[in-house]
């Protein structure tokens, strides 16, 4: 049903300078937080020739959530969190965290289906990257368990958005990148979570084949690799595999969402992230890493590592960080030994590198598709950092695999073609449901998207 509302109060505004979790190439928006619906639809019809785009906690990596010289919708505020049916559904408003959720939901023995490696993510930018998890392989992705989209378009009108309702709509919406329209709410399909405790094993590998073949073959729910980038040529793809399922009984580990955070000091020293001290910490960490080791540990530690040291992304200076996140077919392990190979070969160091398994995917500019995803971190300034990047995407693009948008901040838009096969009715749903282009970022402007 289409509900035409009252262009009718002004949100909150502020002139800022915006950028993702990399803090690179930051640009001035004019800012318009909403607190409801209405003040949504006044925000969005207010907005100039530059268009507007929404924005949640700001944790995509590059410019999906900026609009420089335009109108950015800072969607927080919208953060209602509805009960929980009996079938274990939900209503949340699009600004609401996961980690809101999470608080709301452990006590009383839900969560959501899908979380991605930080709880500090909005239920509308969840939607717009579709996220996955370490469970991917098992239960998809965020919109394979979102029922209902409440959907403000960019003509003005409020819209309840369903896979039966509005197929392309949906599948446009769901990792679209928020150009087909501004959510305001979402309906998901919770899991049930009896004990907010995770029975982990970690496990350390000494090669790329052993890593590959237990994130295979385990069952687990659960999985995830760290992966030392910097080790030695007989040693490539060395890290530690880590598996998890929901603990039987509540065996002590707590939910971590209100867990102290340790903030990441000031004015740390400049050479922290060199090669060398790259390839020394990764050693140690390899060195350090559990043969094989159980343990229960809460669901903040074990999903949201990370999450720990607040800020953690000013560790990589005033250049910020590039995540360069790619997933190519399950038989195309190859181009995995190649990018490993790659970037040991290069010098620009590589601090963190997680590889997960994916299964298949369903929006038209979602990032899933079955196979090998290696999420890899670089300082934004290293040398030599464009030229390794553009080669990966070469590779990645002629083994059939994909760069996450979500991650990117530097990508070729004629990449875009190759990597994306559904871009044609990507942005057929655009010219059916944004024919005036109102919906634009600086990641749209950068690929062509809009
Ligand atoms: C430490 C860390 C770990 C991460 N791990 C993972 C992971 O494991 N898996 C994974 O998939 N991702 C991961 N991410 C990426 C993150 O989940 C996504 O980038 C997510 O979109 C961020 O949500 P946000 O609320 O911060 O949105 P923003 O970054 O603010 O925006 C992201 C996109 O969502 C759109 N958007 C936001 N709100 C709305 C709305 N209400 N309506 C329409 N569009 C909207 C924006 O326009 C933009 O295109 C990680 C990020 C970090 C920093």
């Amino acid at each position: 049903m289409a509900l035409r509302q009252q262009a009718a109060v002004a949100p909150d505004t502020t002139e800022r300078l915006l950028s993702g979790w990399g803090r690179t190439a930051a640009t001035r928006a004019t800012v318009r937080r909403p607190r409801d619906g209405e003040e949504t639809v006044a925000a969005l019809a207010a907005a100039g020739h530059r268009g507007t785009i929404a924005r949640g906690l700001g944790r995509s990596y590059g410019d999906a959530a900026q609009n420089a010289g335009g109108t950015v919708l800072d969607m927080t505020a919208l953060d209602a969190v509805g009960p929980v049916d009996a079938g274990g559904e939900i209503t949340v408003g699009a600004g609401a965290s996961l980690a809101g959720l999470l608080t709301a939901l452990l006590p009383v023995g839900w969560m959501p289906p899908v979380m991605p490696g930080t709880r500090f993510v909005t239920v509308g930018g969840a939607v717009a990257a579709d996220v996955h998890g370490k469970n991917h392989h098992r239960d998809g992705s965020f919109c394979d368990h979102v029922t209902s989209l409440r959907l403000l378009t960019p003509g003005g009108d409020v819209v309840d958005v369903t896979r039966e309702s509005d197929p392309d709509l949906f599948a446009a919406t769901a990792g679209g990148m928020g150009l087909t329209g501004v959510v305001l709410a979402a309906t998901l399909r919770l899991a049930p979570m009896p004990t907010a405790a995770i029975r982990a094993e970690h496990r350390r590998v000494p090669d790329l084949d052993r890593m590959l073949a237990l994130l295979e073959e385990d069952p687990a729910r659960y999985s995830v690799a760290w992966v030392d980038m910097t080790a030695p040529a007989r040693a490539r793809g060395r890290g530690e595999v880590i598996l998890g399922e929901h603990a039987d009984a509540d065996a002590g580990g707590h939910a971590a969402p209100g867990a102290p955070r340790i903030p990441t000091p000031r004015g740390l020293p400049s050479g922290l992230l060199s090669a060398p001290l790259v390839r020394l910490g990764c050693a140690a960490r390899y060195r350090m890493a559990p043969g094989r080791r159980s343990a229960v540990e809460g669901v903040g530690p074990f999903f949201f590592p990370l999450d720990g040291i607040r800020d953690w992304n000013r560790v990589y200076g005033p250049g910020g960080l590039v995540q360069h996140q790619f997933v190519v077919p399950p038989g195309r392990a190859d181009v995995l030994r190649f990018a490993l190979d790659r970037v040991a070969g290069s010098g620009v160091p590589a601090p963190l590198a997680v590889l997960k398994r994916l299964g298949a995917g369903r929006g038209m500019l979602a990032f899933p598709i079955e196979g090998w995803t290696l999420a890899v971190d670089f300082p934004a300034r290293a040398h030599g950092l464009a030229r390794l990047l553009d080669e990966l995407d070469d590779r990645v693009a002629e083994a059939g695999g994909r760069v996450y948008l979500a991650k990117d901040s530097r990508m070729r838009p004629e990449m875009l073609t190759s990597m994306y096969p559904d871009l044609t009715r990507f942005s057929a749903v655009r010219a059916r449901i944004d024919p005036g282009a109102r919906l634009r970022s600086d990641l749209a402007r950068r690929l062509e998207l809009a």
